[in-house]
């Protein structure tokens, strides 16, 4: 048997095009969704995430703008930057592009950002209203996980789900986000002992870990779906996930590929999240709720 090969580019393109509609929408009504993106300092990664989010979010009709600083900036000059964008209605969505150098709190500056606009979901006060079941903005890579599934006809009710990986950015997000929508959810970690026990009993498994093709495939249930967030470069150049794809594809019903799974959708859930706030500034609400049935409701 070979799994069903989930198509994240295409998924993607489809969110974004949702995303462009409901853009439209907004901007006919008169609210253009805003989205800024802070980088600070020259890290090569974050040049080229910023670059890729600038170009998605101009495709899909948002005003978007990049403010570059210096890695010399200070803390003090940064917190007043994020209360400027915080008070500025034309700005619906503020990214601080992760890491931040040295020397610089960024945990202090997250916290700092309007939770109404920050887009990445990573201010306490979204990740209480997450594990409360209450409206707020969710980190834009678990929801992307959750969007493969709904969009593939994957059930999540009632089924097993194996998270392995406990990040406050992928794995726990994602454990609540699962929770919410009435999956049984084991959070697996490095602790976790006899980890692939763990993920055989899955009906889907979900890999966040940041190590090469740690989830082989006779760690996977026949028929499971596996979606792979982990993405690393090998040192022949090649990108491989978390998950053992040749193994694995022989095994699961469904799986996610890397590259073209799970990462195209970080951004589509980026521009959705940017909507989702530009409409709620407007007095709509563009989407279904993020965290659907059960007490995500
Ligand atoms: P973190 O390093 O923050 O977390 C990794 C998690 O994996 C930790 O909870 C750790 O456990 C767990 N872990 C480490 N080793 C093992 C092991 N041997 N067995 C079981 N669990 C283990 O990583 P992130 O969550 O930020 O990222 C995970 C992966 O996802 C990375 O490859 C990253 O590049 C990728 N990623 C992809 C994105 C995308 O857009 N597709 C976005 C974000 C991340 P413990 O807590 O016990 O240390």
């Amino acid at each position: 048997m070979s799994a069903r090969i989930l198509d994240g580019k295409a998924i993607a393109k489809s969110v974004r095009e949702d995303v462009a509609r409901r853009a439209a929408e907004l901007t006919a009504r008169g609210t253009r969704p805003g989205l800024v993106v802070v980088l600070v300092g020259e890290d090569p990664a974050s040049q080229v995430y910023v670059k890729n989010k600038d170009k998605a979010a101009l495709e899909a009709g948002f005003s978007v703008r990049t403010v570059r600083k210096s890695a010399a900036i200070s803390q003090a000059e940064l917190l007043a930057l994020v209360r400027e964008l915080n008070a500025d209605t034309s700005v619906h969505g503020i990214l601080v592009q992760l890491p931040l150098p040295k020397g610089l709190d960024a945990s202090a500056v997250v916290r700092a950002i309007d939770p109404a606009k920050d887009v990445d979901g990573l201010h306490p006060d979204n990740v209480a209203r997450l594990a409360l079941g209450d409206r707020g903005l969710f980190p834009c890579t678990p929801r992307g996980c959750i969007e493969i599934c709904d969009r593939s006809g994957i059930p999540l009710a009632g089924k097993r789900a194996a998270v392995v990986g406990r990040s406050m950015l992928v794995g726990k997000p994602l454990a609540l986000m699962l929770l919410a929508r009435d999956a049984t959810v084991t959070m697996c970690h490095s602790r976790t002992t006899d980890l692939p026990a763990v993920t055989r009993e899955a009906d889907l498994v979900f890999a966040a870990v940041g190590r090469p093709e740690l989830v082989r495939g006779d760690w996977i249930r026949p028929g499971a779906t596996v979606i792979d967030v982990g993405i690393n470069r090998l040192g022949d150049g090649r990108l491989v996930g978390d998950v053992a794809f040749g193994e694995a594809l022989e095994r699961a019903g469904a799986i996610t590929p890397v590259p073209g799974g799970v990462g195209p959708m970080t951004i589509a859930m980026l521009l959705d999240n940017t909507v989702i706030a530009a409409a709620r500034a407007a007095g709509v609400e563009s989407s279904p709720p993020v965290v659907a049935a059960g007490k995500g409701a």
